[in-house]
């Protein structure tokens, strides 16, 4: 237990912020959900400081998407940002908002000028059991957001002939291997990826392990890819070596390198509980596999964590558009507002830590304590109601889960 419910002590001041929080608002759903949650659940407690970018798809089209570098600028400037979902348009989106153009993805966008790497933890509740027995304790994935598929080059090839890897230095001279000589049609692709980008990726996954006083795994198929991967390898190595170190036995906690292939294993028979570091390909499907694994995508944290210092948090799910199609109907809706509290309760908590205000942290504990009673008490949205044990005590539209949260939460001020 976070707090002591029998406490009555008369209502305290409201908390003070130091430093403002970056907002960034966003679409759809989770915009009106974020709506809620700042009336019922924050501003009754806090006084909230914010410094607010509306990315709602209109206001970034207005903009011509200036808004959204000004909301990364602005985490550079505070440090902490919390971010709703937002839509990344495609042809669809163009016509439906009559858009200027494609705009790329605020995510991508924020990502690239804040250097990070994302971060996604479950949020783990008793009556929710992740469909791997043993799994006690939430698996953290850390996911590279640089190169690799991502950024390919492929060919298709039609006749038979020879593929090559060709480089050329900026004085001229050329380096050549063969990859394959084809005498039937096939297939080719090239990948790349950036030392300055991988050690960033270590050092952020090196600063949340820490963080988070947990273990840290790191694993690829170096045995294989004996230049690529080697290289990721190496590069942690050398950032644990001569950073980190001192600070994880001092913490108490472990790196781990290990094969892909023995860190699936291994973490299926785990009861989990450490951070898991993967490069871009093998993060984006192992992220998908944990969060059904665990629930749901509504019932997980995301962290963009830079290692400059800088976060943002945000839900790791999207806008909902069919939940928000029926709202527009005036129909309710039981969306579960989960990801997006939790968000806010991250962000808040980061700011308390950073600003020496102890009294946000201890807010933020108390929030996520209100939500996780709620939810344990059997009380959920329609998501969760699909998947609890024992059987939900009632399925709730998202405003009355909200209403539910902020009853248990006054009860803990
Ligand atoms: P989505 O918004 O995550 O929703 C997909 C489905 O998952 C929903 O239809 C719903 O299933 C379920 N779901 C997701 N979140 C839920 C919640 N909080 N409560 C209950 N159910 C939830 O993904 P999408 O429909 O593919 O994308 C919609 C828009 O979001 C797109 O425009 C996309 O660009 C954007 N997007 C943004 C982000 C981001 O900003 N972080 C991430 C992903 C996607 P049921 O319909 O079965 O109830
Ligand atoms: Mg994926």
């Amino acid at each position: 237990m976070l707090f002591d419910l029998t406490a009555k002590e008369p209502q305290s001041e409201m908390i003070q912020m130091k430093t403002p929080l970056v907002e960034i608002d966003g679409d759809e759903m989770t915009r009106v959900m974020w709506g809620m949650i700042k009336e019922k659940l924050l501003l009754p407690y806090i006084d909230l400081k914010t410094e607010y970018y509306d990315l709602a798809l209109e206001h970034r089209n207005e903009t011509e998407d200036q808004i959204t570098i000004d909301a990364a600028e602005a985490i550079k400037k505070h440090g902490v940002g919390v971010k709703c979902a937002t839509i990344t348009p495609n042809a669809a989106r163009v016509k439906e908002y009559n858009l200027k153009q494609q705009w790329k993805s605020p995510n991508g966008t924020i990502r690239a000028i804040l250097d990070g790497t994302i971060f996604r933890k479950p949020i783990m509740v008793r009556n929710i059991k992740p469909a791997v027995r043993n799994w006690k304790k939430p698996i953290i994935l850390g996911r590279h957001a640089y190169g690799d598929v991502y950024e390919n080059v492929e060919y298709r090839v039609k006749e038979p002939g020879k593929a090559e890897i060709l480089f050329t230095y900026n004085n001229g001279e050329e380096v050549r291997h063969t990859i394959h000589e084809f005498s039937k049609p096939g297939i080719v692709q090239s990948i790349h990826n950036l030392d300055a980008s991988i050690s960033c990726f270590a050092e952020a996954c090196f600063a949340y392990a820490l963080d988070q006083r947990v273990d840290l795994w790191f694993s690829t198929k170096d045995t294989i890819s004996k230049t690529y991967d080697t290289n990721f390898r190496a590069i942690f190595e050398q950032v644990y070596e001569e950073k980190y170190k001192d600070k994880f036995e001092n913490a108490g906690i472990t790196y781990f390198y290990t094969l892909i292939d023995d860190a699936a294993a291994r973490i299926i028979r785990s009861e989990g509980g450490m951070l898991w570091a993967l490069k871009n390909y093998d993060g984006d499907v192992m992220s998908d596999m944990l969060a059904s694994a665990y629930g749901s995508l509504a019932m997980m944290t995301s962290v963009l964590v830079s290692p400059h210092g800088y976060f943002e948090f945000e839900s790791a799910h999207g806008t909902v558009q069919k939940h928000y199609q029926k709202y527009l109907r005036g129909e309710p809706t039981s969306t579960n507002p989960v990801a997006l509290i939790f968000a806010w309760s991250g962000a808040l908590r980061k700011r308390g830590e950073l600003d020496g205000t102890p009294e946000l942290v201890i807010f933020a504990d108390k929030l996520e304590a209100a939500v996780i009673m709620t939810i344990e008490e059997g009380i959920m949205t329609g998501d969760l109601a699909k998947l609890a044990e024992p059987p939900a005590k009632r399925v709730v539209y998202t405003e009355e889960f909200i209403n539910e949260v902020a009853e248990r939460l006054a009860l803990s001020h």
